[in-house]
């Protein structure tokens, strides 16, 4: 049984403004406020772990602690089957600090130039944690299954959407409008999860 949610407000882990709306959004049928690390100025720690599940946990783990209330963080990235699972958790980092991801969809398609495969299977991760003040934590993880295109296509997105197609349907995540992109989504399956779980009467 997984520990249920009962409070009005909930810390959302992450200094993203876009992020933390985003997240703001979901909670609100739920009559949940989302109060973002950043106006209580929470410190973000170092994402040190090497899974989706370590970083998202860290991360819920030092803003509740920190806050005194339950938060919730989540950590996501693309991964690459003929890469092994890259970029994965460092997927933000292979755009490096100028934020490109041009640079990173490149080095993606060079890696599986590399390989020499014809293998373009792929899928996004999404991990969510929530976690209490007294170390307690929940855990979900969301996934969406494609394949990856060259060249990326569509404007609408962020990251690794223009190069990637959810399986069954035939546009990039670059070339949907948010309201269709967004319940296909990794986070939107994660999200579910959560909902399951800890918020639902
Ligand atoms: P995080 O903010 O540390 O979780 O970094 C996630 C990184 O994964 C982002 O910077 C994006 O590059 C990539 N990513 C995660 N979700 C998506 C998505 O829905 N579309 C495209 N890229 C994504």
């Amino acid at each position: 049984m997984s520990r249920h949610f009962d409070e009005k407000t909930l810390v959302v882990a992450s200094h993203n403004k876009g992020k933390v709306r985003e997240i703001a959004e979901l909670l609100a049928p739920f009559g949940i406020e989302a109060v973002s690390a950043g106006d209580l100025g929470l410190e973000e720690p170092d994402e040190t772990g090497d899974t989706f599940r370590a970083n998202a946990e860290l991360k819920a783990l030092a803003a509740a602690k920190a806050s005194g209330r339950p938060a919730l963080a989540d950590d996501s990235g693309l991964c690459v089957e003929a890469l092994n699972g890259a970029p994965g958790i460092y997927s933000a980092r292979w755009a490096g600090p100028q934020k490109d991801f041009d640079f990173a969809m490149e080095k993606v398609r060079l890696g599986l130039v590399e390989e020499g495969t014809l293998d373009t299977r792929a899928h996004f991760i999404c991990g969510l944690a929530l976690a209490w003040p007294d170390g307690h934590v929940e855990y979900f993880e969301g996934r969406v299954d494609g394949e990856l295109v060259w060249p990326p296509r569509g404007e609408k997105g962020f990251g690794y959407d223009p190069m990637f197609i959810p399986n069954g349907h035939d546009r990039t995540f670059g070339e949907m409008e948010p309201d269709e992109k967004t319940p296909l989504t990794h986070r939107a399956d994660a999200f579910r999860q959560l909902v399951d779980a800890c918020f639902r009467r």
